[in-house]
């Protein structure tokens, strides 16, 4: 006997995801902006990004307290004791792509929840995902075409401002209804940097088909107020006063 993804029973019950950091919160990002939703954070990302603010889940010179091993059975068991109906669930890193997420949103759907994904879209997306938002990373391994293809929106990171046509050329095959957010790197928000701000303004001003983005739970520090979100400093992006 097999579930929908093909995945036998006794695996849904014995696959476990490594589980760096879980909160419940709002998204502070995307289309989703200002939702309720649970975040599962998962170890491990071979990307490496200069200003990624959760080095945490990959830096080789950070060795977490603990990561948390729990199977999907766990993880809905979590996700239904802390979260209300209707909130949705958000499936991130590190780069949770790396990992067969099928019996985990399967266990989800029987919740009810939606299950969204924040990814580079470097592998194969494995489960049936509501929304997958894809964070291409150009100077890294780029998205597959089939990770491009299925992306409901798409977040780039800027850094500096040629990351905006470089995350651009990574799009080759995005449907036309996917939107495109130009983020600034937080460091870069908070500095309020004028180079990157002035040139996402630019840029969406130039194609509408752009959107200016923001990390907006950082600015109400939102993830901190869950006792089970790792207030940790981490090795990159960390910034002991706000937290990250
Ligand atoms: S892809 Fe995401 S989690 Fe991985 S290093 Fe880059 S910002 Fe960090």
């Amino acid at each position: 006997m097999t579930t929908i993804e093909g995945t036998r029973p006794d695996v849904v019950r014995t696959v476990k995801y490594p589980v760096y950091e879980r909160f419940y919160t709002w998204q502070g990002e995307g289309v989703h902006l200002g939702r309720a939703a649970y975040f599962i954070r998962l170890y491990g990302c071979p990307q490496a990004c200069p200003w990624c603010d959760s080095a945490g889940t990959w830096h080789k010179d950070y060795r977490p307290e603990g990561v948390t091993l729990m199977t999907a059975v766990d993880l809905a068991t979590m996700v239904a004791q802390d979260s209300p109906d209707g909130a949705f669930v958000v499936i991130t890193g590190g780069e949770p792509i790396l990992f067969n997420l099928g019996p985990l949103v399967n266990e989800l759907h029987a919740l009810g929840r939606r299950v969204h994904i924040e990814t580079s879209g470097i592998a194969e997306l494995r489960g049936n995902i509501d929304w997958v938002t894809l964070s291409p990373k150009p100077f890294g391994t780029w998205p597959t075409p089939e990770v491009v293809a299925r992306a409901d929106e798409v977040k780039i990171i800027v850094h500096d401002v040629a990351d905006i046509q470089a995350g651009l050329d990574t799009l080759t095959g995005l449907k036309p209804a996917a939107v495109i957010w130009l983020h600034p790197e937080w460091s870069k928000a908070r500095e309020r940097d004028a180079a990157v701000l002035n040139a996402i303004t630019d840029a969406v001003k130039a194609n509408p088909r752009l959107r200016a983005g923001y990390q907006m739970h950082k600015l109400y520090r939102a993830d901190e107020l869950d006792a089970h979100s790792d207030k940790r400093l981490i090795p990159l992006g960390g910034n002991t006063e706000l937290g990250y």
